[in-house]
């Protein structure tokens, strides 16, 4: 049986990522420091022969017993929020993190795959973005320090892969959702269901005319599986090209939810980007894969999710908006 170490396992894409390799038949080491991550995500698994749960922060030393054949590296606080109030942490875990796991992959002689981000782009100036775009990123503005790291991240990466001849793939993934988002991560999405389930108002930032393309977690858990068994080396976006504006966006929340509440505007945080779409053609050509779940039956499960939570989680969450 293959074994794979999973960092950010209790988060939302790690959290899935362990549920997958688990239904394929590895043996799962599942490695989280519960910083952004919660252990409600995979509490389903403790029982399970076949997985085992590290408490750890991977940007201190990473020792994990026994043979590993695959490391994926999730760990990451991953929304514009979390950035402002965990800089220093983002900034590790993404460098120095990522650092320690290269180590312990060539220790073991593991593959190593790395979520990296649409945020390499920055703002971008070429639409839709095909990964031989180079990116328009602010490296001091208050996004820097996601965008920096997960630089830093395939720059690093790479190195080892050519420098040490070690096994790598470099995920970039755009806006993905799906149950167990985070109600208060201030992301669009659990922001305005979490919104809609309170009956308060829905909080459109800027004009919104901005616009993003969002991706169903399982479609996006596919990619990754497929490029993990690839023998492709380059980055690779993963992420669905339906683009639309954040006002069609919050209309669709409207509709979805029944609300019957308005939306209101706030200014646009300073680096927003104004528009982002993936350009998938490698990931087609490369790992033949194809979305599969339109966006009306993603967020319809998505909004299912969190209508099951309890009155105190989805009050809890309001307060870390404020
Ligand atoms: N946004 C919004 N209202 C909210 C939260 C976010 O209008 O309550 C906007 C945000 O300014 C951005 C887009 O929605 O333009 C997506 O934001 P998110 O934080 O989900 O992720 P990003 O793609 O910016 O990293």
């Amino acid at each position: 049986m293959k074994r794979v170490l999973i960092t950010g396992a209790a988060g939302f894409l790690g959290s899935h990522l362990c549920d997958r390799f688990i239904k394929e038949g590895y043996n799962v080491v599942g490695m989280d420091n519960l910083i952004t991550g919660d252990l409600k995500n995979i509490e389903h698994l403790f029982k399970l022969e076949n997985f085992e749960f590290y408490n750890h922060d991977v940007s201190k030393f990473v020792h994990v017993p026994g043979d590993l054949d695959y490391i994926l590296h999730f760990a990451s606080p991953a929304s514009p929020i979390d950035y402002l109030k965990i800089p220093i942490q983002t900034l590790k875990v993404g460098s120095l993190g990522t650092h320690n796991l290269l180590g312990l992959a060539k220790a073991k002689k593991a593959c190593m795959l790395i979520a990296s981000t649409s945020e390499v782009y920055g703002d971008p100036n070429v639409h839709p973005q095909p990964e031989t775009y180079w990116g328009n990123v602010n490296p001091v503005g208050p996004r820097g320090v996601y965008d920096e790291a997960k630089r830093f991240q395939e720059a690093i990466t790479m190195a080892y892969h050519t420098f040490h001849g070690l096994d790598t793939k470099i995920v970039r993934i755009f806006n993905t959702y799906g149950p167990r988002m985070r109600l208060n991560d201030g992301r669009v999405l659990p922001a305005f269901i979490g919104q809609a389930l309170r009956g308060e108002d829905l909080t459109i930032f800027g004009d919104g005319s901005q616009t993003r393309s969002f991706c169903y977690v399982d479609d996006l858990v596919e990619g990754i599986y497929r490029l993990l068994l690839s023998d492709y080396h380059q980055p690779v976006n993963i992420g669905n090209p339906s683009e639309i504006t954040i006002s069609q966006f919050a209309e669709e929340i409207i509709k979805l939810t029944g609300t019957n509440q308005k939306v209101i505007y706030k200014d646009l945080p300073v680096d927003d980007p104004k528009q982002r779409q993936p350009d998938i053609t490698r990931a087609r050509e490369i790992l033949n894969w194809e979305l599969k779940v339109s966006r009306e039956e993603g967020l319809k499960i998505t909004y299912d999710y969190f209508r099951s939570l309890s009155q105190e989680e989805l009050y809890k969450s309001k307060h870390r908006f404020e």
